[in-house]
C-alpha cells in the first residue's frame, strides 16, 4: 500500500452544509470525521446555530475559513470569537476590506494548506468577485464561496470586483479541477445544493463563454468593455 492510500484510509472527511440567514448563504463545517476537528467556512448570521450543530455532532471548531470579505459571509466572525478562541483565515488581499482588525485574523496565500485533524484543505486564490476571494479544495470537494455558483458566478460590480480576473479564475483555475470534483457553493441559488464540476462545465453559461470579450459582455452587461 502506498503512503497516499494509507493516508486516505486513516483520514476521513467530515463535511456539513447548512443554509443560514436571509440571503440563502451556505455555511460549512469541514474537517476530520475521526478526530472531530473542523473549520467553519464563512461564519455568518446565526452563529449560535453553527455552534449548536458542532456541539450536537461532537465537533471541535479549530478555525474559520473565509471565502471573501463580504458581510454576508463574515458577519458572524466576532460572535464566533466570543465563544471559540481560534484563527480566522482570510486571503491577504481581502484582509484590508474586512472592516475590523483582530489578532485572530491570519492571512492566507494561494496554495497554502491548512489541516483539521488529518484532513488537509488547500486555499485556492480565485480573485474577481473580490480581490482576495478564495476557494477551499478538500478531498474531491471544492467549497467555492461566491466565485462559482451552480449555473452562475459571482458578481463583479462590488468594491474590489474585477470581471477580467474572475474570467481568469474560472477558466484558468476552477475549470481545471477534475470533472468528479463536487462543487459546494456559497449560496443556495439553484435547485440543487451541490453538483459536480462535470455538470458545471457542461451547463454553466459563464464557464461556457468562449472568450474574455463574451464573458465581459455577459457578466457586466457592457457591450464594449474598457479598463
Ligand atoms: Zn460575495
Amino acid at each position: 500500500m502506498t503512503r497516499g492510500a494509507l493516508f486516505e484510509m486513516i483520514s476521513s472527511l467530515y463535511l456539513k452544509q447548512m443554509e443560514i440567514g436571509p440571503m440563502e448563504n451556505f455555511v460549512y463545517l469541514v474537517g476530520d470525521k475521526a478526530t472531530r476537528e473542523v473549520f467553519v467556512v464563512d461564519p455568518a448570521w446565526q452563529v449560535d446555530t453553527v455552534l449548536r450543530m458542532a456541539k450536537e455532532e461532537d465537533l471541535k471548531i479549530v478555525g474559520a475559513l473565509v471565502s471573501h470579505y463580504h458581510f454576508d459571509h463574515t458577519n458572524g466572525i466576532e460572535e464566533l470569537l466570543e465563544s471559540v478562541n481560534c484563527p480566522i483565515y482570510v486571503n491577504k488581499q481581502d484582509v484590508p476590506y474586512l472592516g475590523f482588525a483582530s489578532s485572530h485574523v491570519k492571512q492566507t496565500e494561494s496554495g497554502q494548506k491548512l489541516k483539521a485533524g488529518q484532513v488537509e484543505i488547500e486555499c485556492v486564490h480565485t480573485p474577481g468577485h473580490t480581490p482576495g476571494s478564495q476557494c477551499f479544495h478538500v478531498q474531491g470537494h471544492l467549497i467555492s464561496g461566491d466565485t462559482l455558483f451552480i449555473g452562475a458566478c459571482g458578481r463583479t460590480d462590488l468594491p474590489g470586483g474585477d470581471a477580467k480576473q474572475l474570467y481568469a479564475s474560472l477558466t484558468q483555475k476552477l475549470a481545471k479541477f477534475d470533472d468528479a470534483t463536487i462543487l459546494c457553493p456559497g449560496h443556495n441559488y439553484a435547485a440543487k445544493t451541490m453538483t459536480t464540476m462535470a455538470e458545471e462545465k457542461k451547463t454553466n453559461p459563464y464557464l461556457l463563454c468562449d472568450s474574455l470579450q463574451n464573458f465581459l459582455k455577459f457578466r457586466t452587461g457592457v457591450s464594449e468593455y474598457r479598463d
